[in-house]
């Protein structure tokens, strides 16, 4: 077993830590961050992640993991050191590599015996090279430090488990010890595992990523040609989900893709293309189809209603998808804005996400609008004037059609998540419009491609 230390505790570094002692090797995690430090500590996790946080206490109190915010004590004799910290997307997309620079740095200054530095942060190809180099330049004693990429891939919300029963671990080295050494410390985890070089292991993590953010700009572009054509997008996915070639998943149309990293991964390859004199013109288009898609219910309750002013919007759901208290690039940060601006009443639910929006958006008035946070998805619609869902929580799946109707003022639902049958909510008699899909109105189909073409044609 190996003394691994991880920089950075948020939702790829704190899962990598406990994952590691769960597996029986001794962790230290470090981050600069001393409330969180504390609260890892007293035994809580600072994020929201299923079994996180009982992983946490088991292997505290077995003595397998703790927490500082002494780089120093943390690094000198670790024989592994993960790299987690962020690497959010500056102004111009590209990656901003930092906070990675100054872990690299914290390295080079305490080690004082041969060591593995492993990044898992998404970053750029050639970083890894970088960091090496940086590191070597650095080194305060003389020992051997060489670096390796172990890209990340498990999806907030059932990051645990993605962890430990993950698809495959992408190790990227440059020499046999470091290869051995990566491939013994996943060991125990008995995983499929793809052995490359370097570059390679950091062009997959995008390729990756971003090869997803397409599927689903794919089917939000499809679902809006199949409003304009009276064709229905979750029939087109089903029927293209049993061809092995595509897959059955991620085929679900909704209003874009939020969350740290698609947006970030595919404006950072972007980014990368065009460092190197060349257009990337798949990944551009994913990215495009996203920006439209993140308003597209907004735009389309815009031309269904001649004003939000006075309306009591409900709003149900905030965090930019279900199992996860995260923010960023949520659908909701775009549109709860605009229905403020707009001066929209709005009543909030998300059973996560709810507090890290009010840091945001806290309760109170916004010009002529406002917004109320509740504790269920009933109160937000009671006396509601129209319901906008943005994330599909378990909580908000179990509100039924005729819920809607009986709670709400006027029973007028967008949908961005596409939760209920179209007839479903006929049948109930809710007004219902969601994504690639007939509504349910008294209006026909006809009128429905009307509303579509002039929202895609504003
Ligand atoms: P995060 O923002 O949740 O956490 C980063 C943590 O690093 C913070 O707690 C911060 O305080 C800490 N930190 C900053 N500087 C530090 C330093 N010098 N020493 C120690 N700690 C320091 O980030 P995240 O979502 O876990 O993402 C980390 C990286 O992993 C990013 O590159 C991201 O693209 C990648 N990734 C994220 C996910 C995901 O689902 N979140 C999945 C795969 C890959």
């Amino acid at each position: 077993m190996f003394k691994i230390a991880v920089a950075g505790t948020g939702y790829v570094g704190l899962v990598a830590g406990v994952c590691f002692a769960e597996m029986g090797h001794q962790v230290i995690c470090v981050d600069i961050d001393e409330n969180k430090v504390k609260l890892m500590k007293s035994g809580m996790s600072p994020i929201y992640e299923t079994g996180l946080e009982e992983m946490m206490q088991k292997n505290y109190s077995a003595g397998r993991i703790d927490y500082s915010t002494d780089y120093n004590s943390a690094y000198k004799d670790a024989d592994v050191i993960f790299i987690g910290v962020g690497t959010p997307e500056q102004p111009d997309g590209s990656a901003n590599l930092a906070y990675i620079a100054t872990v690299a740095r914290q390295i080079a200054e305490s080690v004082e015996k041969d060591c593995l530095v492993v990044v898992k942060s998404t970053v750029p190809v050639g970083t890894n090279d970088k960091v090496e180099q940086f590191i070597n330049d650095f080194l305060v004693n003389d020992v051997r430090v060489e670096v390796a990429s172990n890209p990340e891939f498990l999806a907030q919300g059932s990051a645990v488990h993605d962890t430990l029963y993950a698809e495959r671990v992408i190790i990227g080295t440059e020499s046999k010890w470091a290869e051995e050494r990566l491939m013994k410390i996943y060991e125990p985890f008995h995983l499929p595992t793809v052995s490359v070089n370097r570059r390679s292991a950091e062009m997959i993590k995008y390729a990756s990523n971003d090869f997803l953010a397409l599927k689903i700009s794919y089917m939000n572009d499809i679902a809006n040609l199949c409003e304009l054509v009276g064709a229905d997008i979750q029939d087109v996915a089903r029927g293209m989900s049993f061809d092995d070639r595509i897959g059955s998943k991620f085929l679900n149309a909704g209003i874009g893709f939020g969350g740290s990293c698609f947006p970030k991964d595919t404006k950072a390859l972007e980014y990368i293309a065009k460092q190197n004199g060349y257009e990337l013109k798949t990944v551009k288009a994913a990215i495009d189809v996203n920006k439209e898609q993140k308003t597209m219910l907004y735009k389309k309750a815009s031309k269904r209603l001649i004003t939000f002013n006075g309306l009591k919007v409900a709003v149900l759901g905030l965090t930019f998808k279900p199992g996860t208290d995260d923010l960023r690039e949520a659908a909701s940060l775009e549109n709860v804005p605009l229905l403020l601006d707009q001066g929209a009443d709005i009543y909030a639910f998300d059973p996560i996400g709810a507090a890290n929006f009010s840091n945001v958006y806290p309760q109170g008035q916004y010009g002529q609008g406002r917004i109320t946070y509740v504790d269920s998805a009933e109160e937000a619609l009671k006396d509601a004037n129209v319901c906008f869902i943005f994330t599909e929580w378990g909580e908000v799946k179990a509100v039924t059609a005729d819920a809607y109707k009986e709670l709400m003022r006027t029973p007028l639902v967008f949908d961005g998540r596409n939760i209920y049958k179209v007839e479903e909510m006929k049948d109930a008699g809710v007004e219902y419009h969601s994504i690639g899909r007939p509504p349910a109105t008294r209006e026909s189909v006809k009128e429905s491609k009307k509303l579509v073409s002039e929202v895609i044609g504003s």
